[in-house]
């Protein structure tokens, strides 16, 4: 059987995968998208029920197809927001195959050869667009929990009733810790939450959420090459944000009742053992959300902004003698829910362009080998690369790039 060929294969139809084919079909570049699942495929199978997301319904916006319905303010759930991937596909005319799983990407004679559960197709370039966030970052620590601790990952949580009554020691309090720490404590199971380094963010800030001063006071738009520490920028975790109007910080969450502990840092004879530098990481986040709510009131200063005036919030209330140590044998703590973090999958992906740890080498999106691209990364091109809102500039510069080596008309010279 002869393979198909055409000049570039995007792998995966999220957000970012049908971006790039937007602005592939304007620069006339013959393209397919390559889909395992549906379009929206990760929102659709990989997330918990009650999942709204972090970022206004205002932000939610891809090239030419901006938020139209009625609360602009509110954060869309993910029904809204799969119709809305599915409505920016139809209006790009994405080529999109779904049900189409890439099962192997190895360099050929003239750029790729791309293996797929439905044949193969040779491809002058490869844009991947499969996502960053595919497995549970779960530590290996989980090996030591005793074998009637039941252990989840976001990706097998759908809502608390799946859970055992009984406690839940959550592991992890960024974006998808908070949020499931509150659902799991409301749900009448109690909360231990385990704290190590996390982002503290107020819902919002002088009137205004707090993504649009993010976005106003251009933290969002701060570019690879301006950021000293690269390296640690693309590992900080998210921000302590939910989809509602209210703040879903640490003192919140005890006021719900969530028990506050540090960093796990071991399991061993069926005993979890907690960091005791809580303090540490609360007065850390503590100062770093005030450093960021002090460059928006220069922002602020600088530009004349007439809404209300600057604030500082309650700093975080330290637990007075947080505990250190957990019986997991005890029968307190029923289920573990592993909130430490995802990674992108690139086990298909037989190029060697990924470092140790698994991640793609890139400069700005553009992988280690010729011809061969990626999206939607954290900070790929800047602060806001892995949101929605933030890939319309991103897949613009990558298939620009692509577009010219590729000598597209037009176009240019790589
Ligand atoms: C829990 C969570 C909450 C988030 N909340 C927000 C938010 O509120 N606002 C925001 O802007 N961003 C949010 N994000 C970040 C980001 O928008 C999402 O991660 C988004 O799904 C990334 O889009 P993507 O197109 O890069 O990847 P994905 O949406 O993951 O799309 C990748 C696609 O590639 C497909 N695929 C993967 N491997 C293959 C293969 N081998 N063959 C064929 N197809 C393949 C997958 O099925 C999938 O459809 C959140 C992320 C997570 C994990």
């Amino acid at each position: 059987m002869t393979a198909e060929k055409t000049t570039t294969v995007v792998i995966g139809a999220g957000h970012a995968g049908l971006a790039a084919s937007h602005f592939l079909s304007g620069r006339s570049i013959d393209h397919v998208v390559l889909e395992r699942g549906e379009v929206g495929n990760s929102w659709r199978t990989e997330r918990w029920d009650s999942l709204r997301l972090l970022t206004p319904s205002w932000q939610t916006r891809l090239p030419g197809l901006g938020y139209d319905g009625p609360d602009p303010d509110g954060y869309m759930g993910v029904p809204e927001l799969t119709e809305f991937l599915d409505r920016f596909a139809k209006v790009a005319r994405a080529p999109v195959r779904t049900g189409v799983n890439v099962t192997s990407v190895r360099r050929g004679d003239a750029g790729y050869r791309v293996t797929t559960s439905d044949g193969e197709v040779l491809a002058t370039t490869v844009v991947i667009a499969s996502g960053a966030c595919n497995k549970a970052a779960v530590p290996a620590v989980s090996d030591g929990l005793p074998g009637d601790v039941r252990q989840l990952t976001p990706f097998d949580y759908r809502d608390p009733s799946q859970l055992p009554d009984g406690g839940v020691l959550v592991v992890g309090a960024s974006a998808t810790g908070v949020q499931l720490a509150a659902e799991i404590q409301r749900s009448g199971r109690p909360v231990v939450l385990s704290v190590g380094e996390h982002v503290r963010l107020p819902r919002a800030y002088r009137g205004r959420d707090v993504l649009w001063w993010m976005d106003a006071a251009g933290v969002w738009d701060q570019g690879h090459d301006e950021i000293d520490d690269l390296k640690r920028a693309r590992n900080l975790p998210s921000p302590q944000l939910a989809g509602v109007p209210s703040t879903l910080d640490l003192n919140a969450l005890a006021d719900l009742g969530v028990e506050i502990v540090g960093r796990l840092a071991m399991v061993r004879d069926g005993q979890a053992l907690f960091s005791g530098g809580l303090r540490n990481a609360l007065s850390l986040a503590d100062l770093k959300m005030n450093r960021l709510l002090g460059t928006f009131d220069e922002w602020a200063a600088a530009r004349g902004y007439d809404g209300a005036g600057p604030e500082r919030f309650e700093p975080t209330r330290v637990p007075k003698s947080p505990r250190l140590r957990l019986d997991l044998t005890s029968g307190e703590i029923r289920t573990v829910v592993w909130a430490t973090g995802f990674r992108p999958d690139y086990g298909w992906l037989d190029v060697p362009v990924t470092d140790e740890k698994g991640r793609l080498r890139h400069d700005g999106g553009v992988v280690d080998s010729p011809g061969l691209y990626a999206l939607a990364l954290p900070v790929l091109r800047r602060r806001k690369s892995t949101f929605i809102y933030g890939i319309e500039d991103d897949a613009r510069a990558v298939t620009s790039h692509l577009a010219r080596y590729v000598g597209a008309p037009g176009a240019g010279a790589v």
